[in-house]
């Protein structure tokens, strides 16, 4: 067995779509076709292979955005106008997750996060690049790390500065981690505005302008596919045309973008979480232990019992965070932070779980005289960053606490 491409998933076996939207219903048709079409077939081979600039998954990626999946969050001018995009979008990712979850980070950032910042571009601006990212031709990227600030993103933080000149800016700095910015055409950026007391602007920046330079690609854990790298710039000049947003606001903009990169990354946890235990479903039925199918084992039912409940919690939170910024609530929260809480945490601890119904072989990476192989090292080493990255899971906790108790106790 080399996936989770077991011919069923429980998830369609047992819970039903009630209120889903006959529109997102279609939409996880067409991205689950397009998933087994382009992505599962190399799937195994981007999760294990070394980051470089060549590794990157350009096949998969344009595969994925031949079939239509980039398209998805935009309006009629630019892709199918749908009536829940958000939704749709993230229920995208958690397709994508279900086979690779590196390429769901890949997603997340090219269709949620840049899309966000884009709709305040100017519109010759979005007219000439829209198409180039639903097309695939080019990737995108989204910045705000920095090597000494992530999780707290306050202005006076922020060590990538642009001063204003006469015909725009001129920035300096460093990012890190940044996702796809090794092959990416166009960032955009958070940078600390150099006029006094001006605060957080995001600005779009041409990689190839003079004075970028890209850095190695990280060697990381997992989410190998999601190839991380980071951005120096000296002296880049950007022009006035490429603000996003207004000059001093980009913190708006960028809060903006990562409320819903937020929701697909609980998406995705919700996609990681469902391969785990489909694939431990397949093997309590087929593995014996002490004359019984382990499935048998008491211990097992409860615990899956157990988690595929979990599973459709998280499910329905994100889909309920979707909803709330596709019908207008511009925060979408505590939602949001619940469901990416919650959906990361759930694919951490089923992927462990999985791991220790498949005993040895859910170790191993591939059982030598055999060359069978589970995902779940592969699975193992990606789950952790979903915790971590898009605002690490202590700050979701924070923000839900802040509801719930009052920021006047909480900060
Ligand atoms: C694969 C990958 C892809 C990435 N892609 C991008 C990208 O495209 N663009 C981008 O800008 N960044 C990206 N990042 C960076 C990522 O967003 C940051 O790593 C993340 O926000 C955490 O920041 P940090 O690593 O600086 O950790 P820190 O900010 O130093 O935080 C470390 C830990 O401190 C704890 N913590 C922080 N704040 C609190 C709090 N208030 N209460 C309690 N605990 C707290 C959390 O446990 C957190 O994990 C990526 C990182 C990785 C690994």
């Amino acid at each position: 067995m080399s996936g989770p491409d077991l011919g069923f998933r429980t998830q369609d076996r047992m819970t039903h779509d009630v209120w889903l939207p006959d529109e997102t219903v279609a939409v996880r048709a067409q991205a689950r076709a397009a998933v087994a079409r382009h992505l599962a077939p190399v799937a195994r081979d981007i999760g294990s292979r070394e980051e470089s600039v060549d590794s990157f998954a350009w096949g998969a990626f344009r595969g994925l955005a031949d079939e239509g999946l980039f398209a998805v969050p935009f309006d009629k001018e630019h892709g199918p106008g749908l009536e829940f995009p958000m939704l749709a979008t993230c229920t995208v990712a958690e397709e994508i997750a279900y086979e690779s979850s590196s390429m769901a980070g890949v997603y997340d950032g090219q269709c949620i996060l840049v899309p966000q910042t884009l709709a305040h571009a100017q519109d010759d601006v979005r007219s000439q690049l829209i198409p180039e990212l639903t097309s695939g031709r080019t990737a995108f990227a989204f910045a705000t790390t920095e090597p000494t600030t992530s999780s707290d993103l306050t202005a006076e933080r922020l060590q990538t500065v642009a001063e204003p000149t006469a015909d725009g800016w001129v920035v300096s700095g460093r990012k890190r981690w940044i996702t796809s910015s090794c092959v990416a055409g166009w960032v955009s950026m958070l940078v600390r505005d150099g006029a006094e007391g001006a605060g957080a602007t995001m600005l779009l920046i041409d990689l190839k302008a003079p004075g970028v330079r890209i850095g190695t690609p990280d060697l990381k854990m997992g989410h190998r596919g999601q190839i991380t790298a980071d951005i120096v710039l000296e002296d880049v000049h950007v022009p006035h045309s490429h603000v996003l947003g207004e000059p001093g606001r980009g913190m708006g903009v960028a809060l903006s973008a990562l409320v819903r990169g937020r929701i697909g990354i609980g998406a995705a946890g919700v996609g990681v979480a469902q391969a785990a235990l489909d694939l431990s479903v397949d093997r309590l039925r087929t593995r014996h232990v002490f004359g019984a199918p382990l499935g048998a084992q008491q211990h097992w039912q409860f615990t899956m019992a157990q988690r595929a409940t979990e599973i459709e919690c998280a499910r329905s939170l994100y889909q309920k965070a979707a909803m709330l910024l596709d019908t207008g609530d511009a925060t979408a929260e505590p939602e949001a932070a619940m469901a990416k809480a919650y959906g990361t945490r759930l694919a951490n601890d089923i992927v462990r779980e999985a791991i220790q119904i498949h005993g040895a072989l859910g170790f191993a990476r591939q059982v030598g005289e055999t060359g069978e192989s589970v995902r779940l090292e592969e699975m193992y080493r990606d789950a952790k960053i979903l915790e971590i990255f898009e605002g690490a899971n202590e700050l979701q906790q924070w923000i839900v606490a802040r509801r719930l108790i009052g920021r006047d106790i909480t900060g």
